[in-house]
């Protein structure tokens, strides 16, 4: 048993900005010449997750919908008002998201199914630079 760890660094919007991490997790899966195990994929910071998804345009749109329903952005959050970053909804938004994913891999391939990509989503409202852990535990 290994454990291979690596980190992935995107750039992003903010704003529920989403970034397909799949192909960059199944290269570096590869690269690290583990065959049978897990892929560990965690992002660093409380204003963005990591989860699965369809990643295709209709359903993107329909993530920052459903998001702005279940917490708006634009009402007063207890965290803006003690740190004045206006991000309170931000911070909520990652906490239902989680900030990690576990993928099983076999082959030396991820086991996705057909139509699930790996997705980090940058709920802070403004640009920002992330760094996403990887660690592949197996053999
Ligand atoms: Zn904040």
């Amino acid at each position: 048993m290994k454990i291979i760890q690596n980190e992935i660094t995107v750039s992003t919007r903010g704003h529920n900005d989403i970034k397909d991490l799949t192909p960059e997790v199944q290269r570096q899966l590869q690269a690290s010449g583990l065959r049978e195990g897990q892929a560990l994929v965690f992002v660093q910071g409380s204003t963005a997750g990591v989860t699965t998804i369809e990643y295709e345009p209709g359903l993107v749109q329909d993530l920052s919908e459903l998001l702005e329903k279940l917490v708006p952005q634009n009402r007063s959050y207890h965290h803006d008002q003690r740190w004045g970053d206006a991000n309170g909804f931000s911070h909520l938004r990652a906490s239902l998201f989680g900030p990690s994913l576990q993928v099983p891999f076999s082959g030396g391939r991820l086991r996705l199914g057909t139509w699930q990509q790996i997705i980090l989503v940058d709920f802070d409202n403004r640009p920002r630079t992330r760094n996403i852990l990887l660690q592949f535990l197996g053999e």
